[in-house]
């Protein structure tokens, strides 16, 4: 078929429910599951098998203050993250988690998930970067929960179970592409299946966004390929804004030239990280917690290191993970995936030999905004707190937000569990099975449509796969681990001329059946528009706060900068992809008067 050839009117078919997942990682499959039990005729619609979701990748595990292996409380759970999020997190939506969780995890083990043990049958904890006793005064606390390392598939596998046991009905290899929005409310969604090319209109009174993270903005990261944030450009084309987009997390340790992770959990089973002259550097950086130290601490230790010319290889540009001193048979026991990891991604034996590191993308603290009953918010007429009837968001596609401006380590499987099953909890409240839908408009699926047509028949001389590299490339270049205003400047230059290139674009596969070609366009479209309003919320805050190391304002400046970025795109329909970027306030308050609001202070390891 040709490009010339008038674009065919498709046949719709539709589909009508309560509630409308997309996306079947854990926080899609916990929010499917809680809608399913609540009685209401639920859909999840899933591009990937749903236990090949990223989720099914997390190894280290899942945070919550069980006290198994060492004293504990959430009040030290809730001081560790607000801690962890430099401030940036709002304090009412991280009381919520941290209470919640050790509930959320029994309902897990009740669900099937095999926690690894100790000797008295309780579930084993391990220690996990930034989480400490005593609010924050150490020593390290044992507060992640782990199935070995491979936590999270375990979870996707009981969860899926779960939600098949609920009655609710999968729409599998099923792609969405927009939302249907009428006067400010969302009335549902227009997906494809690849298999066939079909166009399915699903009406819903209420729509959860769970498509994870958009790590494939960059060039190397630990997530997977089909991390492309599609939740989040379905949102920016509607007008809406993201949030918070500038804190990227890099994650210490990646296998240096492969990207594949190696959890956080080899170091809190005694791994520790040397440079080229084999000195352990997290002790000057760090020295309470050293190599537990969160994220952002350590990734950026790691690049000065690396950056003196302490790094080791050829050309300095690594760092050593040890783990050889550990006794083989923990290895085996807690640490079995990584072992294999190190062995067919970098040909080492971690038993005998270091492996080769470097801090490498891993999780988007920012995303969609909600509050903690998963309720879409937006700022409108002055209102911060403006929500989007309809319109909910969980999981890394969402930003609720307790991880401010850094995550920790374990507390995203806690984030997905805690906020999918509080968001089930509103739709039960928010809707009664059966209510009748709101009328949908003639033109509810002329958005969706028109744009599918347009990368379809996109016949132009930039090939999808160039303009992707073009824009990881300056990703990684422009906005990583330490950032300046030159870099960032030129990076929104780059970026505004990569995305011209859209206009551009060449897709030669004209077909329906299993159009990778096509997908593949569609998910760079959704990538590149939070890859600009990433790189200009980098470039307009003029601080530095957890995972955002501003080089010409090194500082936290919680006068002027403790607010959250929201982020708007203007790209679609030959726009040139401007940003308008504007502020909500940060909750310095808590839910309860059973815990203080934390006050801000020097953030300290
Ligand atoms: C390698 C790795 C290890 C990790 N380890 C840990 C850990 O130990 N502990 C921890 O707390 N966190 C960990 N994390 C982070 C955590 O795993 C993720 O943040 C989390 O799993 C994201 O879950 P999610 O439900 O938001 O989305 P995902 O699991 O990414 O699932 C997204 C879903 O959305 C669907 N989807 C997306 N776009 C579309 C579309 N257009 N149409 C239809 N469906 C769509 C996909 O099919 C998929 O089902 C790790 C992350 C990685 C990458």
């Amino acid at each position: 078929m040709s490009a010339s050839e008038a674009a065919p009117a498709y046949k719709i078919i539709d589909h009508v429910y309560d509630t409308v997942v997309v996306g079947a990682g854990g926080s899609g499959l916990r929010a499917t599951m809680g809608s399913a039990e609540a009685g209401l005729k639920t859909a999840c619609i899933t591009k990937v098998f749903p236990t090949r979701s990223h989720t099914v990748a997390a190894q280290g595990g899942i945070a919550a203050s069980l006290c198994n292996n060492t004293p504990d409380h959430w009040t030290w759970h809730m001081y560790d993250t607000v801690k962890g999020s430099d401030w940036l997190g709002d304090q009412d939506a991280i009381e919520y988690m941290v209470r919640e969780a050790p509930q959320a995890v029994y309902e897990l083990e009740h669900a099937g998930v095999p926690f690894s043990r100790n000797a008295d049958g309780t579930i084993y904890q391990r220690p996990f970067g930034g989480h400490m006793q005593n609010m924050g005064e150490g020593p390290p606390v044992q507060r992640t929960c782990a199935a070995a390392d491979r936590t999270g598939h375990a979870m996707l596998h009981a969860l899926y179970q779960q939600s098949l046991k609920y009655d609710a009905d999968f729409f599998i290899e099923y792609f969405a592409l927009d939302l249907i929005m009428v006067d400010g409310e969302c009335r549902g969604v227009i997906a494809m299946c690849m298999e066939d090319g079909s166009i399915h209109r699903f009406k819903s009174h209420a729509v959860v966004l769970a498509t994870g993270g958009y790590g494939r903005a960059y060039y190397t990261a630990t997530s997977a390929h089909t991390c492309t944030g599609d939740g989040g450009g379905m949102v920016l084309r509607a007008g809406l804004p993201l949030q918070d987009m500038e804190f990227v997390q890099f994650h210490p340790t990646g296998i240096y030239g492969a990207g594949v992770l190696i959890t956080e959990g080899a170091r809190g089973e005694g791994g520790y990280l040397t440079n080229s002259e084999g000195e352990r550097f997290m002790e000057r950086y760090a020295p309470s917690a050293k190599d537990l130290a969160s994220r952002d601490v350590v990734s950026r230790s790691m690049a000065l290191e690396m950056r003196e010319g302490r790094g080791v290889g050829p050309d300095g540009d690594h760092i050593y993970l040890h783990l050889d001193h550990i006794d083989a048979k923990v290895l085996a026991e807690r640490l079995p995936g990584i072992t294999e990891s190190g062995k067919i991604f970098a040909g080492v034996d971690l038993t005998r030999q270091p492996l080769p590191v470097t801090p490498t993308v891993h999780y988007n603290m920012g995303g969609i905004p909600c509050n903690y009953h998963g309720e879409v918010v937006t700022l409108k007429d002055g209102n911060p707190e403006h929500v989007i009837p309809g319109l909910f968001a969980v999981g890394e596609a969402a930003c609720v937000s307790v991880h401010g401006a850094n995550r920790l380590g374990s507390n995203s499987l806690i984030d997905l569990v805690v906020f999918g099953r509080a968001t089930g909890h509103r739709l039960k409240e928010l809707i009664k099975p059966g209510t009748p839908h709101k009328p949908m408009p003639k033109d509810s699926a002329d958005f969706a449509l028109q744009r599918l047509d347009h990368f379809r028949f996109a016949n132009g001389g930039s090939p999808t796969a160039e303009v992707r590299v073009e824009m990881q490339k300056t990703m990684q270049k422009h906005c990583a681990v330490f950032r300046d205003t030159a870099l960032l400047d030129e990076g929104k230059d780059l970026l505004g001329k990569t995305y011209a290139k859209m206009q551009d674009i060449r897709v030669s596969d004209r077909s329906l059946i299993w159009n990778t070609d096509l997908i593949e366009t569609l998910e760079l479209d959704n990538l590149i528009s939070q890859a600009s309003v990433t790189m200009h919320s980098a470039a307009n805050r003029k601080e530095s706060r957890g995972a955002h190391a501003h080089e010409d304002f090194p500082d936290r400046n919680d006068a002027n900068w403790m607010k959250h970025t929201v982020s708007w795109f203007d790209g679609w329909g030959g726009k040139g992809g401007e940003v308008k970027l504007d502020y909500r306030p940060v909750h310095e308050y808590t839910l309860s008067d059973e815990v203080e609001y934390i006050k801000p202070k020097a953030r300290v390891y």
